[in-house]
């Protein structure tokens, strides 16, 4: 018989069921805000151009093809050190950051738990309720228990910060803590710098052990602005962990560009700590790839190339939130009486739209409209044209 005869079809992945979905209807008016991907106003993915100078550049030197060091570039993890922790940082100058470049920032998680799983594994994990999909997946998939902290407040369409410091409160010693450092995923809901200092302070007094996820750098308020959460971590003296993703910030999705970075009490702590974080990385996937990560440290560390980058950024920033207030707009003039402001008030690719699973549905049977079946749409996948027709079929489903 077959070796695979007791192999069992693995459940589909939501969000790569609805892709396939969307692929298969055949009306051209369809629209697809269920991916968590920034489309231009033409509909189409950016190639930055910051990136594509990097590229050439690189092109027309045409290096060889070498492997990486282990932990991947010295230029690139400098760089990503500097946008976490700002240009004088006294935790970097310290030592006390060691980062490694890894395969997006799911790699980066992943690097990040099974090292952590090294460490303690009967440790258990929180996730925010809800979070992005695969922090749960990913975390049992290193062999942790995951549980959730409450966060999202359907009410206030906010952060229930009281019954998430409660929680926070209970947890044993050794617990460690994902959180999301800006444009929370799914809810678009972000604590204020003063609920993050408060959330330090629980991490110190109950020994937790903080994963912050910044896949979202510079689509809130900007790079320095949205990395202020971590500065207040680097001030509390405190160890952790950061995950970073460049699939968003610079367009590199499918070059896989991100970074692990562990914050250690000294630079003595963090010459161990690399060792077996070199570990990790040896016995999965060796080293990293060269592409995405060298053209990522070019764009930092060149002048003009890092101004055109943070115009480009921005540009990706201001046509998001033009969405929010133009699909806010178009909902009102289609005749809704329900306050959709908040939308506006979210924050990153997202929002919760509070629309049910139902209502969903009905989008895309009679629209053409697709959308994640908890009511998460994709800001960045609106556009000029096809804004009137997602504002109207809300408005028709709600009614
Ligand atoms: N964390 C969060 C919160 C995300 O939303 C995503 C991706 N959408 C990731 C991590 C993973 O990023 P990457 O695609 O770089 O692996």
């Amino acid at each position: 018989s077959s070796i695979f005869a007791a192999v069992e079809m693995a459940p589909r992945d939501p969000i790569l069921g609805l892709n396939e979905a969307f692929q298969a209807d055949t009306r051209a008016e369809k629209v697809n805000l269920g991916v968590g991907v920034y489309y231009d106003d033409n509909g189409k993915i950016p190639l930055l151009a910051a990136v594509k100078i990097a590229e050439e550049q690189r092109q027309k030197l045409a290096p060889p093809r070498g492997y990486q060091p282990i932990e991947g570039a010295v230029a690139y993890n400098k760089a990503v050190q500097t946008l976490l922790f700002g240009a004088n940082s006294a935790l970097v100058d310290a030592g006390r950051a060691v980062t490694i470049e890894a395969l997006g920032g799911t790699g980066a998680l992943r690097v990040g738990a099974d090292f952590l799983n090294r460490l303690d594994p009967k440790a258990k994990v929180y996730i925010s309720d809800p979070s992005w999909e695969n922090h749960r997946a990913l975390f049992e998939a290193a062999g942790f228990e995951v549980g959730t902290y409450p966060y999202y407040d359907a009410s206030t369409r906010g952060v229930n910060f009281s019954a998430m410091l409660e929680a926070l409160n209970s947890y044993a010693a050794g617990s460690i803590i994902v959180l999301h450092a800006c444009c929370h995923n799914p809810t678009g809901a972000d604590l204020t710098l003063a609920q993050w200092q408060q959330v330090i302070d629980v991490i110190r007094s109950r020994n937790l052990v903080a994963f912050v996820d910044m896949a979202y750098q510079g689509f809130a308020d900007g790079i320095e602005a949205d990395a202020a959460p971590l500065r207040l971590f680097a001030d509390s003296g405190l160890e952790f962990f950061v995950s970073s993703s460049f699939s968003k910030s610079f367009s590199l999705y499918g070059e896989r560009v991100g970074a692990l970075t562990v914050v250690t009490a000294d630079r003595e702590t963090s010459a161990r700590v690399l060792s077996q974080v070199k570990r990790v990385i040896r016995t999965n996937y060796s080293n990293p790839p060269t592409h995405g990560g060298i053209v990522v440290a070019t764009v930092l560390s060149d002048p003009n190339l890092r101004a055109q980058w943070e115009d480009e950024l921005a540009g990706m920033r201001d046509r998001i939130r033009l969405m929010r207030t133009q699909l806010v707009e178009r909902i009102a003039a289609a005749g809704v009486t329900r306050d959709f402001s908040f939308v506006i008030q979210q924050r990153g690719m997202f929002s919760f739209t509070g629309l049910t699973a139902a209502q969903v549905e009905q989008m895309k049977d009679a629209h053409g409209i697709y959308a994640v079946s908890t009511g998460r749409i994709c800001l960045a996948a609106l556009n000029s044209r096809n804004i009137d027709a997602v504002a109207k079929a809300i408005a028709s489903v709600i009614a």
